[in-house]
């Protein structure tokens, strides 16, 4: 390909200001939120709007340059890292919520929409988006369809495929397709939701029309503290066996309690606090309430430093901005943090806690616990210093080790962070061969020059590793 043209070209399509090539920019779309490594892209395009967005991907593929989307860039997983020298195909200027369907309750949003400006948006109206990552601030629902984004409140309404009505998809030949539909019906074969959580290397999603629902009648927050976080991981086991879904049931154990405590929105927790619970019911007022004096009697069951409930929506706001603010607050306590994402079954909380503590103290790193914990969806935060490559070193052997452990559990190597660069090789760990090859039939058959996201999720044997360490900076 030359060089020249295929920039020409994209400028032509987006305005020469669009277009970013100054190598100080460049570096700064060199990685995201997985902190472990970094690549820079040959260029970086921000299309205005879905027509040059299409534009933009036929006229890569004509030109045979590979490319990765970008949303908020806040992947945990290394996803929106441009390997090969990918052109960034930045979607931040699309950000125009285009339509709201009240009668079949639909937003129609450009992917570049933040996740909560959506609900801000349909807050006077008295509706919402469910789904609610803790970087929802910043996160976009392009971002959050690619990765299949989950959050402190899905655990009763589910993560964001069960959010998405219909989707409009720029193949990477720069073909524009409509997959799903606003009717509900079941699909035979549901193209649309194999695009969810696709993490970007099958297709741009250009358009989506997300499911929104009414904000709930009523809401009860409590707050519970522990003073042995295993206790805790047993109390969320009985609110589930109980058979109670909560909208959510979150748990930060007290390295995580000393990073919030130090950040900006601080409760203030007594000291020796070991553990922090967060359980919210919401529904008709009724049932929210038979909902909460459950709860409350089957936490009575357990040795609790105290049990709050929320008094007004400001204390809820706090509480829960001191949670989704637990992953940025961690950079109080160390230079870097490395955030593990693995499933296991919710009944094993408590030994996977204690497995990770043991974790911690071989490889000799502090491993903060935040968690989805009714999903058993766990974020140990491994804490490090970039400068100390040994220390590196250590880090990533013991979020293989975590991994390794969910596995032998019965769980996932992922719950809501995807695979990105970070673990192609754990996906081996977790998928058979002839799982891996269906998953290759299916980029190949919708990517066959292999422009979309190149060398991400799916692992080609041991030569994948090996080609994968000439384009990318290691941290160290
Ligand atoms: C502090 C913090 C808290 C977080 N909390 C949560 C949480 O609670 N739950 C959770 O699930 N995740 C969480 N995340 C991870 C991350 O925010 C989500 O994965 C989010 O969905 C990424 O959105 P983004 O816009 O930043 O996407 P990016 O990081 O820009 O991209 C992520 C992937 O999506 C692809 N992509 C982006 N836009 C498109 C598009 N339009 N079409 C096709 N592919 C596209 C990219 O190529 C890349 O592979 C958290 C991250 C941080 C930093």
């Amino acid at each position: 390909m030359s060089d020249s043209n295929w920039k020409k070209g994209l400028r032509e399509i987006v305005g020469a200001g669009q277009l970013l090539e100054d190598p100080i920019l460049l570096d700064s779309y060199g990685t995201d939120g997985y902190t472990l490594e970094k690549a820079r892209p040959s260029a970086v395009v921000l299309p205005a709007d879905r027509e040059q967005l299409h534009a933009v991907v036929s006229h890569l593929y004509r030109e045979r340059v590979p490319y990765v989307a970008r949303g908020a860039g806040t992947s945990l997983s290394g996803g929106a890292i441009p390997l090969d020298g990918a052109v960034v195909v930045h979607l931040s200027r699309m950000h125009q919520i285009r339509s709201i369907d009240w009668y079949n309750r639909v937003a129609y949003c450009e992917p570049g929409v933040v996740n909560r400006k959506l609900s801000e948006a349909l807050a006077p109206f008295g509706y919402y988006y469910a789904p609610d990552p803790s970087s929802q601030q910043a996160c976009t629902l392009g971002g959050n369809v690619a990765e299949n984004s989950g959050g402190p409140h899905c655990l009763k309404f589910g993560v964001t495929l069960n959010h998405i009505k219909q989707l409009e998809v720029v193949w990477p030949n720069g073909d524009v397709e409509l997959l799903g539909s606003l009717a509900d019906f079941a699909e035979s074969v549901d193209v649309k939701s194999l695009m969810v959580g696709s993490e970007g290397m099958l297709g741009i999603v250009s358009g989506i029309w997300a499911r929104i629902v009414e904000l709930p009648q009523s809401r009860a927050t409590t707050m519970v503290l522990f003073d042995d976080v295993q206790e805790a991981s047993q109390a969320v086991s009985a609110i589930i066996a109980a058979g109670v879904i909560p909208a959510a049931l979150e748990l930060m154990d007290p390295l995580a309690i000393e990073a919030v405590e130090r950040g900006v929105y601080r409760v203030g927790y007594p000291p020796g606090v070991a553990a922090v619970l967060l359980v919210e019911v919401d529904g008709p007022a009724p049932e929210v309430k038979e909902e909460q004096s459950l709860i409350t009697h089957l936490l009575g069951k357990f040795p609790t430093r105290d049990i709050r409930i929320a008094r007004s929506a400001a204390e809820r706001e706090l509480w829960w901005a001191n949670r989704k603010t637990a992953f940025g607050a961690m950079g109080l306590l160390a230079p870097r943090y490395y955030v593990q994402d693995g499933v296991i079954p919710r009944s094993q909380l408590p030994s996977a806690l204690r497995k990770i503590g043991e974790i911690g103290e071989h490889y000799d790193i502090r491993i903060a616990n935040v968690f989805h914990a009714g999903d058993g969806n766990l974020h140990p935060l491994l804490l490090y210093d970039d400068k100390d490559a040994h220390m590196v070193q250590r880090v990533r052997q013991a979020g293989s080790e975590i991994l390794r452990m969910c596995l032998a559990l019965g769980g996932s190597i992922t719950g809501e962070h995807g695979v990105g660069l970070e673990k192609m090789e754990e996906l081996t760990w977790q998928m058979s061969p002839a799982v891996i090859q269906a998953q290759w039939a299916l980029k190949n058959a919708c990517d066959p020059e292999g422009l979309a996201n190149p060398k991400k999720v799916l692992p080609v044997g041991s030569t994948c590793l090996a080609e994968l360490s000439s384009d990318v900076t290691r941290v160290k």
